[in-house]
């Protein structure tokens, strides 16, 4: 496995409950890259069909998994509320609730004093929401660690600080050093397309920001119904009113969208856009001191679906790279479609839309 970011952790335990021998090479710390600086939002996204069936595979095995899960996960099934600023947005509304009933999403349409009733920081004035219940956040970095511990319970080896220099037919160099292996697994993220130049995988920046603590403020995952319109378009830049209630009380402030290549600088214009965007639905939020900003990179792919299945021109080479916003949410829905494809297996959703294949514009043959 090369990268032990949450893509990498979750197939690394899936394929270690194969009862495969699997050795994690991370050349820094695992769960620091863009793992580290995602915002943990669980969340059925129906941008395309086949993103819906992925990330509500991958909420499924997130709730089935959250027994197990330890504390410092901050697991919260707070649930997801897209609002709606006006009539044309309520019949979006409408038509996503549609949409995931027809799916058995839960789904529930809440009118204009509903939703203040849920949310009393929001404007007045918003025309209503999509609750989405089952919808959840979690702490990015130690849900990875949690995964690749399973992992390492289950006999898998982690080499931090182990920098993958090439991938060969068969094996990876490291150095000197000649690993072989039967099947070898880039999930390296945004930096994925260093190993194995033909992926279509480019960093894609997100500025996000968060405040003092202020138990309380907010209750749900908070996104704007054109977040979709942001992730989707590949422009050079866009920001999308975003907001998530975090266990200490903070609210972390979401987000924006540029291709910059690997420019990791505070953008002060997008920056001040996205804050800006965010007292628009949220004016209360002028009233909390912002007390951290960063920035990270989605590895984005032009299809806005990840690559997930065997690497035909490499010889054992698989992908699991290219999540762009959606990672944390479909770690768990890739590691298990990984697993079933390694093993020869059915799998649950169609696996075929995923399937590297199609970047070299060869017919996916992914297994169903
Ligand atoms: C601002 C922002 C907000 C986001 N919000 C959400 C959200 O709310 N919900 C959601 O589902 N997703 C979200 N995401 C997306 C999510 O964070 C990513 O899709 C996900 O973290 C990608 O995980 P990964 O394991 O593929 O990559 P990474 O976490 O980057 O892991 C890849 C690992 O590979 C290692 N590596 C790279 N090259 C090598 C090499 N040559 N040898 C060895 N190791 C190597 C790296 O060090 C890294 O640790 C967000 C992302 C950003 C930037």
């Amino acid at each position: 496995m090369v990268g032990a970011g949450i893509v990498g952790a979750a197939c690394a335990r899936a394929l270690a409950h194969e009862g495969m021998r699997v050795i994690v090479l991370e050349s820094r710390i695992a769960g620091g890259g863009t793992t580290a600086a995602g915002m943990g939002h669980l969340v059925v996204m129906d941008d395309s069909p086949e993103q819906l069936a992925l990330t509500a595979l991958s909420l499924e095995l997130w709730r089935a998994l959250r027994p197990s899960l330890d504390a410092a996960v901050e697991f919260d099934g707070c649930g997801t509320l897209w609002l709606a600023e006006d009539a044309a947005q309520m019949d979006a509304v409408a038509a996503k609730a549609r949409l995931y009933h027809q799916h058995d999403i839960a789904c529930e349409i809440v009118d204009a004093a509903g939703l203040r009733a849920l949310e009393p920081n929001l404007r007045s004035g918003l025309a209503g929401a999509l609750l989405v219940p089952g919808d959840g956040v979690l702490y990015p970095p130690r849900a990875a660690l949690w995964l690749l511990d399973d992992a390492l319970a289950r006999g898998a080896v982690l080499r931090p600080g182990c920098t993958v220099d090439a991938i060969v037919p068969g094996g990876v160099r490291v150095g000197e050093e000649l690993l072989e292996a039967d099947v070898i697994v880039n999930a390296a993220g945004a930096e994925s397309a260093a190993l194995t130049p033909e992926l279509p995988i480019v960093p894609r920046k997100g500025h996000l920001a968060i405040t003092d603590r202020a138990p309380g403020f907010c209750r749900h995952q908070l996104v704007e119904l054109g977040y979709l319109t942001s992730a989707h378009a590949m422009t050079s830049e866009s920001v999308a009113f975003n907001v998530q209630p975090r266990p200490t009380g903070q609210v972390l402030i979401g987000s924006s969208r540029e291709l910059v290549g690997w420019d990791a600088r505070t953008n002060r214009d997008v920056l001040r856009q996205m804050l800006d965007r965010a007292a628009r639905f949220m004016p209360a939020l002028l009233d909390l001191p912002v007390v951290r900003t960063w920035t990270g990179f989605r590895p984005a792919t032009p299809d806005k679906l990840p690559l997930i299945g065997r690497w035909e021109p490499t010889a054992a080479l698989w992908i699991a790279a290219g999540h762009e916003g959606l990672g944390i949410t479909t770690s768990l829905g890739t590691a298990r479609l990984l697993a079933d494809l390694v093993m020869g297996r059915p799998t649950p959703i169609d696996a075929a839309p995923f399937a590297p294949a199609r970047v070299l514009g060869a017919t996916a043959g992914a297994a169903r």
